[in-house]
């Protein structure tokens, strides 16, 4: 009963957390469902099987930890977890740690939270197996006496940016969960961006597959070099295995998703807190998936998109950072507004720190988000002068892009959402005062009128 730390779900991801954990130097044992999975999984784990105890009940595992307990759960967010849960309750002791590490709902962690009769951590682990195994972005929830239990495992096994551990509380109850659907969320919108622009490469300028991989290539040397550009670009180069063709070109354009894109969507309705390029990327996976209807829409209305190529690469890469920095600014907003709604004091620029390495959006950008987001502590991060400078430099760029592509046909609604968000954040007189008349007329809803008198109404309501 030694082991610093347990490990429930030897899936994809609990395999590669608890290799990691025991390569760290920590003792773990470890339980899955299905018990030949743990008996091959301690028979692969060379060097490191010493730290690692396998056992095959609940039982078992739970008398060979260390106490007071502290046990990750990696099995699928929902069901499983409550009814994991349930099964360890009658085994544990009172101040024994329950970590979910699985991509919980936030909700259903402030639930488990709430309910709990342990110490508990909702934990977003970003990074997909390859982070999981040699250093993911971990995002923390619950209280700071909890976290302290495990920091130091949690902080060892994650990634490092510049020596600095990507691992952090980021506050209570459900807030780490919530800041990685809001990674994930951000994550669609840096996704669908670079297809929308690889879209124009292929359709607008009819570039090759091996083409269009040497400008993400070449991009990934400058502003925009990130984890997503780099393995688009590898992605673009890459052959299929079954037929030696451009992997692109055998892919059908349907894309999946596993709900924390449409989380984001909807808690940012609840929030009312605008995230349109985020919600644009989940509605285009969402239109993707129609491929029938795609089909007939083709039939009637002719084939879309056509070819242009006017617009050079430069303002393809400009478009694609003013992109870029809006999708995520509307992201830090989205995360700044838990305070208001939850009392969550989320530290921004440390958010932008720990998504420096190890998770899916890690980009350079993301340290220079962090210096801006500690300097202008509650700003949106496009006004932020680093941030505003780039814009100034590039939502020319967007703008020709946005109207290129849809005079020729081309989808490109993360970017054009952006460009709209941008728009609207910069007019000072906008076109509301039309909706607000309109409601007054039919609800005598009332408005503000410009001398600042409150609960006008238009002549009809004197009818
Ligand atoms: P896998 O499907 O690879 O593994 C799931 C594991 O959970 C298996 O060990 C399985 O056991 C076990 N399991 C499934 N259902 C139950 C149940 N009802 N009770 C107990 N155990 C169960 O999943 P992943 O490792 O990919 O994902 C785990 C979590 O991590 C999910 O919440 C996922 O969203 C999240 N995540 C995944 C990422 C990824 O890139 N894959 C990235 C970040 C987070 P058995 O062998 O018996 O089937």
């Amino acid at each position: 009963a030694d082991a610093r730390i347990g490990l429930i779900g030897l899936g994809t991801m609990g395999t590669a957390l608890a290799l990691n954990i025991a390569e760290k130097g920590f003792d773990i044992a470890v339980f899955n469902r299905t018990t030949q999975v743990t008996r091959d999984f301690a028979a692969g784990a060379g060097d490191l099987a010493p730290r690692i105890t396998p056992t095959e009940t609940l039982e078992e595992f739970v008398a060979a930890l260390a106490k007071p307990r502290a046990i990750i759960l990696m099995v699928p967010a929902g069901d499983p977890v409550d009814d994991q849960i349930e099964a360890l309750r009658p085994l544990l002791d009172d101040d024994d740690l329950i970590i979910d590490a699985g991509n919980a709902n936030f909700h259903d962690t402030n639930r488990r939270v709430a309910a709990s009769d342990h110490p508990y951590l909702g934990v977003g682990v970003s990074g997909g197996e390859e982070g999981a195994r040699h250093g993911p972005s971990i995002m923390g929830g619950g209280a700071p006496e909890v976290w302290a239990r495990v920091e130091d495992i949690m902080l060892a096994i994650s990634a490092k940016y510049k020596g600095e551990p990507c691992a952090a509380l980021m506050g209570p109850a459900g807030a780490g969960h919530f800041v990685k659907m809001v990674h994930n969320g951000i994550e669609y919108a840096d996704m669908q961006m670079i297809a929308e622009i690889y879209g124009i490469l292929r359709d607008g300028h009819g570039l090759s597959e091996d083409e269009i991989g040497k400008v993400f290539e070449d991009w990934n040397t400058g502003p925009l070099e990130s984890y997503l550009i780099e393995i688009s670009g590898k992605v673009a180069r890459a052959r299929d295995v079954a037929t030696g063709k451009p992997l692109l070109s055998v892919i059908v354009d349907a894309a999946g998703q596993k709900g924390t894109g449409r989380w984001t969507a909807i808690e940012a309705l609840h929030l009312l807190t605008p995230i349109p390029a985020i919600s644009a990327a989940v509605d285009a996976r969402n239109i993707s998936s129609r491929l029938q209807e795609r089909a007939s829409g083709q039939d009637i209305f002719g084939a879309a998109p056509q070819r242009f190529d006017d617009l050079d690469l430069k303002t393809l890469e400009g478009a694609l950072i003013a992109g870029k920095i809006l999708a995520y600014a509307q992201g830090f907003v989205m995360i700044a507004a838990t305070g208001d709604v939850y009392g969550w004091d989320i530290d921004l620029p440390q958010v932008a720190r720990i998504w420096r390495e190890g998770c899916i959006i890690r980009s350079t950008m993301l340290d220079d988000m962090a210096a801006a987001l500690a300097d202008h502590a509650g700003d949106n991060l496009m006004r932020t002068p680093y941030f505003a400078d780039l814009m100034k430099t590039h939502h020319g760029a967007l703008r020709h892009v946005v109207a290129g592509a849809a005079l020729n046909g081309h989808a490109t609604p993360a970017l054009s959402s952006g460009l709209a968000y941008f728009d609207m954040m910069r007019t000072a007189r906008g076109t509301a005062n039309m909706i607000q008349g309109q409601r007054d007329f039919f609800g005598l809803h009332g408005f503000v009128h410009v001398n600042g008198a409150t609960d006008q109404h238009g002549p009809w309501a004197q009818d």
